[in-house]
């Protein structure tokens, strides 16, 4: 299996793009974080390992892992747009909290099954599907009771 060094080598070759030394920087920077990120979050990271890395490079490169299927936009949520690496990674659910920002992944076998159904019924070739849930965790429910 080729390693997500490869698979963005390989897709940029393809599309004529090179493999510089910041697209190595932001790749790495991704897979280093094992949780949901945003573009400021990656970018503090990274900025601290080199100073003339721009948000506007970390900008322009999300998107290519994203058409590469490395990494996939989570929920949005207050305004802002999360990130996970998806490769190697097993699929997976979200639940996100509107006040905290907190994320629960889940996978639910009977969920991703119906869907496959739903599929079959229509004869349509799922590539991708994004299940996300909005609403507050128990403890923001806790505290939104308690005052
Ligand atoms: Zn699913
Ligand atoms: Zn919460
Ligand atoms: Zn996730």
């Amino acid at each position: 299996m080729n390693s997500y060094e490869d698979e963005f080598r390989n897709y940029l070759k393809e599309n004529g793009l090179k493999f510089t030394p910041e697209r190595q920087l932001i790749l790495k920077g991704v897979f280093s974080l094992h949780k949901h990120f945003d573009i400021d979050q990656l970018w503090e990271k990274l900025h601290r390992k080199d100073r003339r890395l721009s948000r506007a490079t970390i900008y322009r490169t999300l998107p290519l892992l994203v058409e590469c299927n490395l990494i996939q936009e989570t929920l949005r949520c207050q305004g802002r747009v999360q990130y996970e690496h998806i490769f190697g990674h097993e699929h997976h659910d979200h639940l996100v909290c509107l006040k905290c920002g907190k994320i629960i992944e889940s996978r639910e076998e009977r969920i991703e099954k119906l869907q496959e159904e739903i599929c079959k019924r229509y004869h349509f070739k799922a590539v991708e599907h994004r299940l996300g849930i909005r609403g507050y965790c128990q403890k923001c429910q806790n505290k939104m009771k308690g005052t």
